[in-house]
């Protein structure tokens, strides 16, 4: 495998750090030649004096003053703004952009990087999740690899391979359940952000720990399923595996299934994307057998956690009702967050932004980013000030 020169797009997030681990790990396959963040300007400084990539890409342009200054003497171009981090995606340089920006936001540059023809280890779900028929046309036609990294799509990737022949009669897609598995709406009522960020299993960004809290992460990632293996809605069934052990599962048709299995460390993932084909040594912990250990599998509460339910019918429905939920989804998460609206609320938000914003069944790239305006203003007037 010769060196391959990785694009982090999120570089200061948590995937985005965990890829730099991968690349310290194994220098002589990998090397940082672009890395991009939007505001946290003092990370992105300390990482690009440790890795020296070619390019750094600030998003938020009253931070380029600082970054440009700390850089001084050193060879590394330094650009600002959206506007950067698209052109950027579009040049030759780069073999590998690992998407690991989050939300809306990470759609064009990773669109830029699949007409770009470029490999993509997409991290950054909502891409597909607003426009999945697009961005997958369009990597067809440009003959860019979109390799996925969230752990159950990178599950089902892989227990594709070999399997080129024979089709899929569904996919099995576990979810840990989140800090409030079990829980009932009275109890979800009082929850705060701090309890909603504590993932059992996971450590990862706030706006991915809220959605699987509230199980929209599993909504957002059946419609992701749907667009990266060219399934039907009826094909895509999930199912609750608090262990996080097994990652997900293919069922083909002959009944058999297959599942990927190992603990849950997002750098596997995060590795397998960015040398696929090859499987990487590596000292991470494994799973063991050494003592009696239950796997459990049930049903999702979608009547409790509704969220889950407005995303299936989402995907159900098609056209920009997927983008519609997404905005909304994000104003109430960062609301959320912000603590001005509670746990339940966020889920009355997207619910009232589904039943106002307009339908349209065949999109084109501008209407999802008219619909995606259109759905955060109305979803945020509904927030009291
Ligand atoms: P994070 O919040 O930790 O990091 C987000 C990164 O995106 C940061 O580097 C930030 O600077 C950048 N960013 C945010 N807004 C931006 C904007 N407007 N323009 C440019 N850059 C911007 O998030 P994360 O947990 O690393 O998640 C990133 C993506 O990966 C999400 O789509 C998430 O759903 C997906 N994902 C994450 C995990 C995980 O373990 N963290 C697992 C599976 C999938
Ligand atoms: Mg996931």
């Amino acid at each position: 495998m010769h060196q391959k020169k990785i694009a982090i797009y999120g570089s200061t997030g948590s995937i985005g750090k965990q890829t730099l681990e991968v690349i310290s790990a194994h220098p002589e396959l990998f090397i940082a030649e672009i890395l991009t963040a939007y505001s946290n300007d003092a990370l992105l400084i300390e990482q690009a004096l440790q890795f020296v990539p070619n390019i750094v890409v600030i998003g938020d342009i009253t931070k380029y003053a600082n970054v440009k200054k700390a850089l001084e003497g050193k060879p590394i171009k330094v650009f600002a703004g959206e506007e950067a981090l698209e052109q950027v995606a579009g040049m030759d340089c780069y073999d590998f952009m690992m998407a690991g920006i989050v939300g809306f936001a990470g759609l064009k540059p990773t669109l830029t990087a699949v007409r770009n023809g470029k490999t993509i280890g997409l991290a950054n779900k909502e891409t597909l999740v607003v426009a999945g028929d697009i961005v997958m046309r369009e990597a067809k036609e440009n003959k860019a690899n979109i390799i996925p990294v969230d752990s159950e799509h990178s599950a089902i990737f892989q227990c594709l391979v070999g399997e080129a022949h024979n089709p899929i009669e569904k996919i099995i897609l576990t979810a840990s359940g989140g800090p409030f598995l079990g829980k009932k709406p009275n109890f979800l009522v009082n929850v705060k952000r701090d309890h909603a960020l504590q993932h059992p299993n996971w450590s990862m960004g706030a706006k991915i720990s809220i959605d699987s809290a509230t199980l929209m992460n599993k909504g957002l990632e059946m419609i992701e399923a749907k667009w990266l293996f060219g399934l039907e809605p009826h094909q895509i069934k999930v199912v609750v595996h608090s262990q996080s052990i097994i990652h997900s599962m293919v069922q083909f048709e002959d009944g058999s299934i297959k599942a990927q299995m190992g603990l849950p460390d997002m750098k596997l993932p995060i590795q397998y994307a960015m040398a696929y084909p090859i499987r990487l040594a590596n000292k991470f912990p494994r799973y063991l057998f050494d003592k009696p250990n239950q796997l459990s599998f049930d049903e999702p509460d979608v009547k409790t956690f509704r969220n889950l339910q407005l995303a299936t019918d989402a995907m159900n429905r098609g056209g920009n009702a997927p983008c519609v939920l997404n905005a909304a989804n994000e104003i109430a998460v960062y609301a959320f967050l912000k603590n001005r609206i509670g746990f339940l609320d966020m889920t009355e938000l997207i619910e009232r932004t589904l039943d106002k914003i307009a339908f349209i069944a065949h999109p084109t790239l501008d209407d999802y980013f008219e619909t995606d305006g259109e759905a955060r203003s109305f979803a945020a007037s509904l927030i009291q000030l």
